[in-house]
């Protein structure tokens, strides 16, 4: 029996170690955090229970072919549809634009500010739906042994998408509406990739076509930590052994190989094969030193935003009417987006996210209390590496986002809980605190992301949000289906 060692918990990771289990490997997991599902992660205090990071996903049908590759008869946690996916407002105007999937009533949200907005809809998501559906199979959801072999997939992608790689999310965005509200609610997409729509190939416009047409968005009954602790309990199940409060800070090779891997108090992890779901950049970085992977070429790659999170226990409810997933906008879009990132502007006029968790899981809160969780994009820490003024920052958006829901939120937090950068760095080995690493450009993606197996050691591999295909919860899935190709093609299955 062939014994793998997981550095990390992530969903990556514990989707890897079932993958790996059902094919009769031995599986066990070394986790830094003192809890498993890595930025997928929960938080309880003071009797409030908030998800740390993801709020929502897509692509359910991720979920549901590991639960057929790994033998479950049902997947150990329930998807919820979100019949409303969220809410949008900008600064100074009472408006909330509401984003249904139905398109009728989308419409009907619209009609005051796009004429024909049904129809240029229409038009604009045939295009993403139709470039969806003739690459997802083709380059996503791939291993790739060579940069050029990707490169002769790309070429059997339709020509008619070549302008696609050329063109922005904005221009895109341009290329199909007038209006300044639809332009910028509907290039948001851009930020769930941690990135803007000015920097994001309009590829990425297929995002808009999986949330209002394609699978929509999902979250999990009883909060997305279900998510983790069903399949922690399936891993317990299988006999997967985990350790917490344990840090891989080096290594012992022989004859190309990895025999051990040491974590923070010297101790040695033996396997014959080691999965890294640390960030795959960050650990080629700063435990295996590789020179590709310096200090100076790491801040020259391109990492998406920073988080700056708080979770919030309030001792009243919310209007009725504030829905639970909602975006809060300025009205300097361009300008924002332009300098957030480089810590070009002040924090004063902030763009974030609310999410009423308490709202979809009332058992998140005490009754008659809330719980909030708010996320606003930031500058990582290769931009702004002191976060001693996250009271100023935190203060502000709380005065702002009070101003906009008629609440003040100052009279009625009983719990407060802020993660800066620094927080989110330190927690998960994030590189300068980005949230969602390595970035999407195009030359950061398929064949040229950092790889899931070592250029060196031929016995470790990588999953997660780093390596291949990329970010976000469906992704680390896919990614725990390619990097286990891998292994069973160079090991086998055990036991088919
Ligand atoms: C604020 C925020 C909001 C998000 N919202 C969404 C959302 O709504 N929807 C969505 O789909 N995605 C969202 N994401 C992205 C999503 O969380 C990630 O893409 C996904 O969870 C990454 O999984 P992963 O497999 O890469 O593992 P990670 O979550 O990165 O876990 C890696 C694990 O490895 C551990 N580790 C690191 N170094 C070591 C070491 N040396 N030794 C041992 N262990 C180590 C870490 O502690 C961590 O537990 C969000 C992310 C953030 C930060």
């Amino acid at each position: 029996m062939k014994k793998v060692i997981i550095a990390g918990t992530g969903l990556g990771a514990l989707t890897t170690a079932m993958r790996l289990v059902s094919r009769g490997y031995q599986v066990e997991m070394v986790e830094k955090y003192h809890q498993p599902g890595g930025r997928l992660n929960q938080l309880r205090k003071d009797g409030f229970t908030f998800d740390l990071g993801p709020t929502f996903f897509s692509m359910t049908y991720e979920f549901e072919e590991f639960r057929k590759d790994v033998g479950l008869s049902r997947l150990p946690f329930t998807f919820r549809e979100l019949d409303l996916l969220y809410a949008v407002n900008f600064r100074g105007s009472d408006k909330r634009y509401m984003i249904y999937r139905d398109p009728e009533r989308l419409a009907r949200e619209f009609e005051a500010v796009e004429p024909d907005f049904r129809k240029k809809m229409d038009r604009f998501l045939d295009g993403a739906a139709r470039f969806f559906h003739d690459t997802e199979h083709l380059v996503l959801k791939r291993n790739y042994d060579s940069v050029m072999q990707y490169l002769l997939t790309l070429v059997r992608v339709p020509i008619r998408y070549s302008p696609k790689l050329l063109r922005s999310v904005w221009t895109e965005m341009e290329r199909h509406f007038e209006s300044r509200e639809v332009k910028e609610i509907f290039s948001l997409v851009a930020f769930f990739l941690g990135a803007t729509p000015f920097d994001t190939p309009s590829i990425y416009t297929i995002l808009s076509y999986t949330e209002l047409v394609h699978d929509g968005y999902h979250n999990v009954v009883g909060g997305m930590y279900k998510i983790v602790d069903g399949l922690c309990e399936e891993l317990k199940k299988a006999g997967v052994a985990m350790h917490f409060n344990t840090e891989i800070t080096g290594y012992r090779h022989e004859n190309g190989k990895i025999v051990a891997m040491v974590d923070q108090n010297g101790k040695e992890w033996e396997a014959d094969i080691f999965v890294v779901n640390a960030d795959a950049a960050w650990f080629r970085h700063k435990i295996l030193g590789r020179k590709k992977y310096s200090e100076k070429k790491m801040d020259q790659l391109k990492w998406t935003l920073a988080p700056f999170t708080m979770y919030l226990g309030l001792d009243t409810k919310l209007p009725h009417d504030v829905p639970l997933h909602n975006y809060f906008l300025g009205n300097n879009f361009r300008e924002y987006s332009g300098k957030i990132f480089k810590n070009a502007i002040k924090l004063d006029q902030p763009y974030y996210y609310m999410n009423v968790v308490s709202k979809s899981d009332p058992e998140s809160a005490p009754d008659g209390c809330e719980s909030l969780f708010i996320l606003c994009p930031v500058p990582d820490m290769r931009f702004k590496s002191d976060w001693s003024d996250r009271d100023k920052v935190a203060d502000g958006i709380l005065k702002d986002l009070s101003d906009r829901i008629g609440v003040n939120l100052g009279k009625h937090i009983v719990s407060k809980t802020v993660m800066t950068p620094v927080e989110w760095r330190d927690s998960f080995n994030l590189y300068k605190g980005s949230g969602l690493g390595l970035g999407h450009d195009l030359d950061q993606i398929g064949g040229f992301r950092p790889k899931n197996y070592d250029e060196t050691f031929d016995n470790v591999f990588y999953v997660g949000a780093s390596t291949v295909p990329g970010t976000g919860l469906p992704m680390a899935v896919i990614g725990s289906k390619l990097v286990t190709e891998r292994i069973t093609k160079a090991y086998g299955p055990i036991h088919a």
